[in-house]
């Protein structure tokens, strides 16, 4: 495919690896965020993740050199997307905020710019019905940390047009990603079960089933999972799964009831491997 103008918007977790991934692939990249803290922040990680794969022969110097040059941190979102073929959000989980993105982007952009959600959970047909253009509005669901995981989910809102559905798709390709189509439900594929474990790893430790070493080791170990549900909440953010429990709460009812330690974690400030401590103590 034609390398593209991608806009990420929000360049927290996921921003951060979407802007890093988009770049290495050759395309042209505008990280945008409201705080200018957080966008240095951001600048420095990135350029410390290029070094650091260039250092072990992931990248040549040649993508290390362009990928670094093509990365513009801009914290006004009309000067970021005005020129985007593709917008990749990536702001909390909140639908009220993306929905005020949305129809800015929806003002901001080129008739023909893609415009893409990376949330975990909610809903892209309610996300494009507030804008002039819901058959280009899609749910591409990247995962963490975004240049490792392999899979976008490509998930398809009531108006979201066929043609939009095979550009994320060939996007997702030209970034060295497998996508998956998902009709749209609440929490797609993915965050729906995993959400579920993880809500019950935070249970039985709550219930004092088993340490939180015991309870991630035992899902290694006995089920083969690559990391254990409590190590994984911490690298999604505390946070950020409190709120895709009660979106899935809010939506697909009681099974989905956020854990009351996951909750009062969350209150403490607690919120994982972004803030230093969680489930686990981080440097
Ligand atoms: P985060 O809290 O790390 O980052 C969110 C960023 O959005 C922050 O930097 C914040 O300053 C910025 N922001 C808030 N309002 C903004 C605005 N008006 N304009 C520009 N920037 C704004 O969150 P995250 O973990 O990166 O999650 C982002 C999205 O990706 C969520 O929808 C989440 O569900 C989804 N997601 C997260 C993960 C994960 O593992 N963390 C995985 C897949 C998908």
């Amino acid at each position: 495919m034609n390398l593209l103008q991608i806009t990420v918007v929000g360049a927290g977790v996921m921003g951060k690896g979407l802007a890093y991934n988009c770049a290495v692939s050759g395309h042209e990249v505008f990280l945008n965020d409201k705080n200018e803290e957080i966008l240095a922040k951001a600048k420095k990680e990135i350029e410390k993740l290029l070094e650091v794969s260039f250092q072990k022969s992931f990248i040549t110097e040649e993508t290390f050199e362009s990928a670094k040059n093509s990365i513009k941190f801009e914290s006004e979102l009309n000067i970021a997307a005005k020129d985007a073929n593709l917008v990749i959000e990536a702001v909390l989980e909140n639908m009220d905020l993306k929905i005020s993105i949305f129809k800015q982007l929806d003002r901001i952009c080129n008739p023909e710019t893609i415009l893409a959600t990376n949330t975990s959970t909610m809903s892209p047909t309610e996300i494009g019905a507030q804008t002039s253009r819901p058959d280009k509005v899609v749910a591409m669901h990247f995962f963490n940390p975004v240049h490792k995981m392999k899979l976008v989910e490509v998930v398809r809102g009531l108006e979201t047009s066929d043609e939009t559905v095979e550009f994320a798709k060939e996007v997702s390709a030209s970034l060295k990603k497998e996508a998956v189509e998902v009709n749209e439900f609440p929490g797609f594929v993915t965050s729906r079960m995993n959400c579920l474990i993880g809500n019950e790893a935070m249970n039985m430790l709550m219930e004092g089933v088993a340490s939180a070493k015991d309870i991630d080791k035992a899902m290694k170990l006995g089920l083969n999972h690559p990391m254990g549900p409590l190590e994984l909440a911490d690298l999604v953010g505390l946070d950020t799964r409190l709120r895709n429990m009660e979106y899935l709460y809010q939506t697909l009812g009681e099974k989905y009831r956020p854990c009351p330690l996951l909750v009062k974690y969350v209150k403490a400030g607690r919120l994982g491997k972004k803030s230093g401590s969680g489930f686990y103590k981080y440097n």
